[in-house]
């Protein structure tokens, strides 16, 4: 959803920029936002950007920029991990929720691009914000609890594990509200609310907070309060449709039409250029492994989707070093080629 989205982004004219990061916030005399610094995490280049509006989406770490602006924390930034299981030791045929024995959380098991998905925990994110999040004992521990109780028969032990991933949830806590009385008590993680806040900080406007199935209803709300910076009016915004229709006939004697269907959800527009990489080099349409992606996927992700280090690659454009063995190992000299 996240690349579709900035796919669609950059055909309608916007720029996405990955390793560049905004470290500083500029402003003129009044404290009016005009602008940010920039510095490229690969060549340590930095750009001076003005603008007439900075937005603030920088999830869990929204803070840092708005602590330049002298206001509070706001976020609690909450961890959810998951583990990734061959599918064959966990068949779901569809997701299924149930209960945590132990504290009566919701948690799930869902397939995949092949393999089965555990997950979730949600606790307080205490590692550095700097490193990459990961999952800790105590959350694998939690995990095969549930899915040991949910699925008796299938003695899931850790050694089942292909991977693990994690996240940060950057939620925006009940203590950042003035109306909360205790704030040495912070209320439990799951009971922290999810919806998202949009704050106007004199030519910035942040917002954290919310869930990705409500991300079109969160830019509608943050494009609205920038209106005022851009000589526009809020009602101005609007609604509009999700994505362009992609429905126009597309075939491949090498790909068949499920296959078809998930390129163009995945990739749109994109997905015409996947088929004709695969027309011209047929062996591009082989599965990598027993994974759902194809080899084109991955030439394309290098044309278009600015891979820069083979983590991008294997984690970020597609999910190869999350569903298969020791990151994918076994066909890096392929993907390398
Ligand atoms: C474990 C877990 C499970 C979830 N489950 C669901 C679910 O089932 N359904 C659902 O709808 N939502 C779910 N969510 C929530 C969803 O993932 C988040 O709401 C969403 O990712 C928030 O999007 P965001 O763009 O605000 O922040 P993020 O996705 O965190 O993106 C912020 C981006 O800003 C970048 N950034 C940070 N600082 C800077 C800087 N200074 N300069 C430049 N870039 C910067 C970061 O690198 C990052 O790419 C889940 C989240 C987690 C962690």
């Amino acid at each position: 959803l996240v690349l579709r989205v900035l796919e669609e982004g950059n055909r309608d004219g916007g720029v996405a920029i990955n390793y560049l990061r905004a470290e500083q916030v500029s402003k003129d005399e009044n404290d009016r936002v005009t602008g940010v610094l920039l510095k490229d995490q690969l060549s340590a280049e930095q750009f001076e950007l003005q603008a007439n509006v900075v937005i603030n989406a920088a999830g869990v770490w929204t803070d840092e920029l708005r602590q330049q602006l002298g206001e509070n924390k706001v976020i609690r930034p909450l961890r959810g991990s998951h583990l990734v299981l061959p599918q064959w030791r966990l068949p779901v045929a569809y997701s299924v929720s149930f209960f945590h024995p132990k504290d009566k959380r919701p948690v799930f098991a869902f397939p995949w691009e092949g393999v089965t998905v555990v997950g979730t925990t949600d606790l307080d994110h205490k590692q550095s914000s700097r490193d990459e999040s990961s999952i800790s004992a105590g959350e694998v521990a939690y995990l095969l609890a549930a899915v040991n109780q949910q699925f008796p028969n299938s003695l899931i032990s850790e050694s089942d594990v292909i991977a693990t991933y994690s996240g940060v949830r950057p939620v925006v806590s009940k203590h950042s509200s003035k109306q909360e009385a205790d704030l040495s008590k912070p209320a439990k993680p799951s009971d922290e609310k999810r919806e998202h806040v949009v704050w106007d900080n004199r030519g910035m406007v942040s917002v954290a907070g919310g869930k990705l199935t409500t991300y079109r209803l969160i830019a509608l709300d943050v494009l609205q309060t920038a209106a005022r910076y851009l000589n526009r009016k809020p009602e101005d915004f609007k609604s509009s449709t999700h994505f362009p229709e992609t429905d126009h006939v597309m075939a491949s004697a090498h790909i068949n039409a499920p296959q078809i269907r998930r390129l163009k959800g995945r990739y749109g527009f994109g997905a015409e250029r996947i088929v004709e990489l695969v027309d011209r080099k047929p062996e591009l349409a082989d599965k990598v492994l027993t994974s759902d992606t194809i080899f084109a996927e991955l030439v394309y992700a290098c044309e278009t989707q600015l891979v820069v280090h083979l983590d991008d690659l294997m984690l970020r454009r597609t999910r190869l070093g999350l569903v298969l063995p020791k990151g994918g190992e076994a066909v890096l000299t392929r993907v390398k080629a």
